[in-house]
């Protein structure tokens, strides 16, 4: 595992609060920041509204791009929940994301199954696979 991302704990007290305010619906989300670093954990809406999957509009996600775009960010990465699994990406997810967003994106899942402790972990999805990394808090 390598450090794949760093960002604030600001970013992951955002989506850690998304995901327990929408459980339990799963949440998904987009991050926009830049050379690996996040600066902004921007919320999406999850179009499939189930406790089992979530989907982004792409039209959305090409919105919230060009927002990134006009701040002078990038996307890096998205996130979303799981609530009653480990935060581990579904084959569903791997089928979803891994054709369009490999590395470098970065996929966040926030695990909120026991909602007092919720887990984050991140993970690259290539080649119909994952690869858990590590993400680095900065200041
Ligand atoms: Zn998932």
């Amino acid at each position: 595992m390598g450090i794949a991302i760093r960002l604030r704990r600001e970013h992951i007290d955002a989506m850690i609060a998304h995901a327990l305010e929408d459980a339990p619906v799963e949440c998904c989300g987009i991050l926009g920041g830049s050379d690996g670093t996040v600066h902004v954990v921007r919320r999406a809406k999850n179009v499939e509204a189930s406790p089992y999957r979530f989907r982004i509009d792409p039209l959305e996600t090409a919105k919230i791009e060009r927002g990134f775009d006009a701040d002078g960010h990038e996307m890096v990465g998205f996130y979303h929940s799981h609530t009653g699994s480990e935060p581990i990406p579904s084959p569903t997810d791997i089928r979803q994301m891994g054709p369009l967003f490999g590395p470098p994106f970065v996929h966040f899942v926030i695990g909120v199954a026991d909602r007092d402790n919720p887990v984050v972990r991140v993970w690259y999805i290539e080649d119909g696979d994952r690869s858990e990394q590590q993400y680095e808090l900065i200041d």
